[in-house]
């Protein structure tokens, strides 16, 4: 049955137990980080950390506000990657049947435009190994949920800020802590819910977690338009044009 992940951003903590344990369970490599005046860390997603918890600080007339949110692949019903990796090599990138999750498969080690892979995905998730050219991202824990186990970030979450489960059930239970929210914080929201499979409830501004929160947040810039439209295939660019 497809499912989906609901990520609470108003009970998350910013513990980053969900990024340790992503980490841990994929048996990435740490990554090598720097300072950045905040506690983001690393500074960003990359080949081995495919969950970070972003710190986003704002002065608000109440005073300051700081938002957390826990940023990963978002498992697209219809996953543009998975489109412009088609036209390179079929099947580099698949959905899977059962549960929906949209996985990189070892094809993928063949596709040779990276870039126009990563600038399709309107939330700036797939990552690369300078050294080897592989691409990596969030699998929904492919290994763990096609036996009955929630994703790792989800069994490890203290607070409650992440629940997995059959899509139908998540849209409930996303809709319905939505309405309780509201209550509180007129802003609150459910980002893209109907487009993807990882729904992040916020309580602020999307401007105020992440540039990439939400599809379509940051217009493409020209030159990216381009560079998509150049990385699909020629059949495709002529039913285009
Ligand atoms: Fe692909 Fe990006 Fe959607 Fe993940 S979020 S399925 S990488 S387009
Ligand atoms: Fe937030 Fe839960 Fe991740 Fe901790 S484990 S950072 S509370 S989402």
């Amino acid at each position: 049955m497809s499912k989906s992940l609901f990520n609470d951003t108003s009970k998350c903590t910013a513990c980053r137990g969900c990024q340790v344990a992503c980490k841990q369970w994929n048996k990435n490599q740490a990554s090598e980080t720097v300072q950045t005046g905040n506690h983001q860390n690393p500074p960003d997603l990359d080949y081995n950390t495919f969950k970070l918890v972003r710190f986003k600080e704002s002065d608000q007339p109440e005073g300051l506000r700081w938002n957390f949110f826990a940023d990963q692949c978002r498992h697209c019903m219809e996953p543009p990657c998975k489109f412009v990796a088609d036209t390179e090599v079929e099947d580099a990138i698949i959905i899977d049947s059962e549960t929906g999750a949209v996985v990189f498969t070892d094809k993928a080690d063949q596709i040779e435009d990276f870039e126009s892979v990563r600038i399709a995905c309107p939330y700036d998730i797939p990552r690369q190994d300078a050294k080897t050219g592989r691409m990596s991202k969030c699998t929904m824990c492919i290994d763990r949920i096609s036996n009955g186990l929630k994703p790792a970030c989800v069994q490890s979450c203290p607070t409650g800020a992440m629940q997995f489960g059959d899509r139908e059930e998540m849209i409930k239970v996303a809709e319905a802590r939505l309405a309780e929210l509201r209550k509180v914080s007129p802003k609150a929201r459910l980002v893209d819910a109907n487009e993807v499979r990882v729904i992040v409830l916020i309580e602020d501004d999307p401007a105020g977690y992440h540039d990439f929160l939400m599809a379509g947040a940051r217009p493409l810039r020209k030159t990216t338009r381009q560079e998509l439209f150049a990385g699909l295939s020629r059949s495709i660019r002529n039913v285009l044009s």
